[in-house]
């Protein structure tokens, strides 16, 4: 969400007259964006803006130094306090909030008469996935998670507003589209008569687009119908790649993170969702030493994913984030190193997992989008986005090739290139 919001300010500030630079030192504009989710990603932000201390340009001068996002949300004045070089702190990062602040505090754009209704070209080269996003916020409150207090509550962003932001990426060459909300199955549940409106939104993006390739993310599984799966997952030219994160393999922990959902559903579904759509490119996330989970717990979820069958999966070890309901009820009585024991497990096994189900891949054609080309080697990327590194030769960055998959790693396959 973070890349998708900064790279639709980078096209509203580009519409603007602005330019990126790779040097912060000939900024006259530097804006952070922080993540709160995990603990290491709020350490990097502290670390980047006491950098940002001794910032200056060539003449001596100091670029305006915004920080933004999730973790300001959640201590805008100790941070003021600690970093007093910043000069504009914001407490979220949606587009029209932070360009609406920054016309009050950033002379350049304060005169210039800014579209309201400015749809993202986004030549900004930030990200070779192609966003827009649908949602900001999540109602859901699961037990562990800030993103509900850090982002705010679910918005849905008005559908005739999405397509025409789809419709100008698909203009400005945008090989494929990506969807974005963090339980994006949600959409329309905040809005006008407040139903369910996922399956028309993703079917009037079909119809009023024509990229070959249209991504969604995040699914929460208790959410995925029977429904979505015939009239969506089963859809041509929405990719196989289906993110469904369980996060635990015990009915118990799953409960008590409220996630709404329990493992007979789970299991239910994805054999639906594999039976409407047998190239199905499952991945999930797994979130192991949550403060309730015991040894069983944990083994339960090994179980869980062997007898699923992930092709991939982003795997953490809980950590406490101030201000969750887990927090105030639980605190954090795993020891750290117990949860990483469990960590290491589950990612040595699933890994080997994820290998064995990957090699299905090896002696296959698939499609791929060309990312970049440097010198004699391209990397292209899968429908189910896996990296693919290919020999370059005759590749173009942008375009769409057919490769034959020579092998296959949990992360990344190689392959060449076939007419
Ligand atoms: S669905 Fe749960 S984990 Fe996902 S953003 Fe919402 S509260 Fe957080």
């Amino acid at each position: 969400m973070n890349v998708a919001d900064m790279d639709d300010l980078a096209a509203r500030l580009n519409a603007a007259g602005g330019r990126a630079v790779d040097d912060p030192r000939q900024a006259d504009l530097v804006m952070v964006n922080t993540c709160t989710v995990r603990a290491k990603a709020e350490e990097k932000a502290y670390s980047f803006f006491g950098e940002l201390k001794h910032l200056r340009r060539a003449d001596g001068s100091r670029p305006l130094l915004v920080g933004m996002g999730c973790v300001v949300n959640k201590q805008r004045e100790e941070l003021a306090k600690r970093f007093k070089h910043l000069d504009l702190w914001l407490d979220f990062s949606d587009p029209d909030g932070v360009l609406a602040a920054l016309r009050q505090a950033f002379a350049p754009l304060s005169e210039l008469d800014l579209d309201a209704e400015f749809t993202p070209a986004l030549d900004t080269g930030l990200s070779p996935l192609r966003f827009v996003t649908a949602i900001r916020g999540c109602n859901h409150g699961c037990a562990y998670c800030v993103v509900p207090r850090a982002r705010g509550p679910q918005r849905d962003v008005p559908l005739k507003r999405i397509i025409a932001e789809a419709q100008a990426l698909e203009r400005a060459g945008a090989p494929d589209l990506a969807v974005l909300g963090q339980n994006i199955l949600a959409y329309g549940t905040t809005s006008g008569d407040r139903r369910r409106r996922f399956i028309e939104l993703m079917e009037t993006l079909l119809a009023e687009t024509g990229f070959r390739w249209i991504t969604y993310l995040t699914s929460l599984p208790g959410d995925l119908t029977e429904e979505i799966c015939e009239r969506i997952v089963a859809h041509p030219r929405i990719t196989p790649l289906l993110h469904l994160p369980l996060q635990s393999g015990s009915d118990r922990v799953l409960a008590d993170m409220r996630r709404g959902y329990d493992m007979n559903h789970y299991r239910r579904i994805v054999a639906y969702a594999r039976q409407c759509r047998p190239d199905l490119y499952l991945t999930t996330d797994l979130l192991v030493g949550f403060p309730t989970e015991t040894e069983a717990d944990f083994r339960a979820t090994l179980l869980a994913a062997e007898e699923i069958g992930f092709d991939d999966a982003f795997m953490f070890a809980y950590s406490e984030r101030p201000g969750t309901p887990a927090a105030r009820k639980y605190g954090d009585p795993l020891p750290r190193a117990e949860k990483l024991d469990r960590l290491h497990e589950l990612i040595a096994r699933q890994r080997e997992w994820g290998k064995l189900r990957n090699h299905r891949f090896i002696g296959q054609r698939l499609a791929v989008i060309v990312e970049h080309v440097d010198g004699a080697v391209a990397v292209a990327r899968t429908s189910f986005n896996k990296p693919v590194h290919l020999p370059a030769a005759g590749l173009k960055a942008g375009e769409y090739a057919l490769t034959e998959i020579t092998s296959a790693k949990v992360s990344s396959f190689a392959g060449n290139a076939v007419p």
